[in-house]
């Protein structure tokens, strides 16, 4: 079974963003860019089952501009088998995505698709729902376990007070949760190794996709600042500004 993982490259979880004084976006020029967090925990989980013998080759897909190559290099380094950049300069939105990897997966017919449960910079948490309703494919999203048992995709998740394990015949998709692995280190041979996988560069135009923005960001801005507290005498005092000035009480 082939297993196609989403990779994107996004600012670093260390860098802290600034808003452009525009307020158009954050500024990401010259900040240190990586691998979403989740999607290296997805690649690991595809070489977790590919090492089990249940999956025998990792396709890595990355869209965005010619530097996603590196985020496929680290994924191959990880241990995907090949990769495919869909290069584009355009901004790309979840639902393009969600389309993009949707040809991919007709083409290339995998039993199981692993995207992260979300990309850090945006915060959609929507591309593998999107993927999943575009494909009528059955998912299992924030996925914390999962097993192939009796040729069925046995995912756990948590909610609100427990966890849900869910059956899901495949083809299907996963998203990550955090729980889900911690991801390996990738070595100095590995990376040597990672620069020989094939990795092949297409166009959204040749995936027949349009990629055209649906939705306007129309203003980013900075969350308030934060007043300095206060120290109070004592007791009383506290309960006096809790009841008289926060009306808290
Ligand atoms: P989002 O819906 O934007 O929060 O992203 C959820 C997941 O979709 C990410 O963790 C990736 O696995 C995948 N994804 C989103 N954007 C891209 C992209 N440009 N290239 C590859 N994978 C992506």
């Amino acid at each position: 079974m082939k297993a196609l993982v989403a990779v994107k490259r996004v600012v670093d979880y260390n860098v802290k963003v600034r808003v452009k004084s525009d307020g158009t976006g954050v500024d990401i020029s010259n900040v240190k860019m990586s691998m979403n967090p989740f999607d290296e925990i997805a690649i690991e989980e595809a070489v977790r089952l590919k090492e089990k013998g249940v999956v025998t080759e990792i396709i890595a897909v990355s869209c965005g501009v010619a530097q996603c190559a590196e985020t496929l290099r680290t994924a191959m380094a990880i241990g995907a088998d090949r990769s495919i950049l869909v290069e584009t300069t355009a901004d790309l939105q979840p639902l393009a995505v969600a389309k993009l990897l949707k040809a991919l997966v007709d083409k290339e017919q995998p039993g199981l698709v692993i995207l992260g449960k979300q990309a850090i910079d945006d915060d959609c948490n929507q591309t593998g729902q999107m993927l999943a309703a575009l494909g009528d494919w059955p998912q299992a999203t924030f996925a914390s376990k999962v097993e192939i048992v009796d040729g069925k995709l046995q995912a756990t998740r948590e909610v609100d007070g427990g966890s849900e394990i869910l059956s899901l015949s495949l083809p299907a998709i996963i998203t990550t949760d955090l729980r889900l692995n911690e991801p390996r280190y990738v070595t100095l041979p590995n990376i040597m190794k990672a620069k020989k996988k094939q990795m092949d560069i297409v166009k959204p135009e040749d995936l027949g996709v349009d990629v055209a923005p649906r939705i306007k960001t129309l203003k980013v801005v900075e969350p308030p600042v934060r007043s300095a507290g206060i120290k109070v005498a004592d007791v009383a005092a506290l309960v006096d500004k809790l009841k008289n000035e926060a009306k808290v009480i």
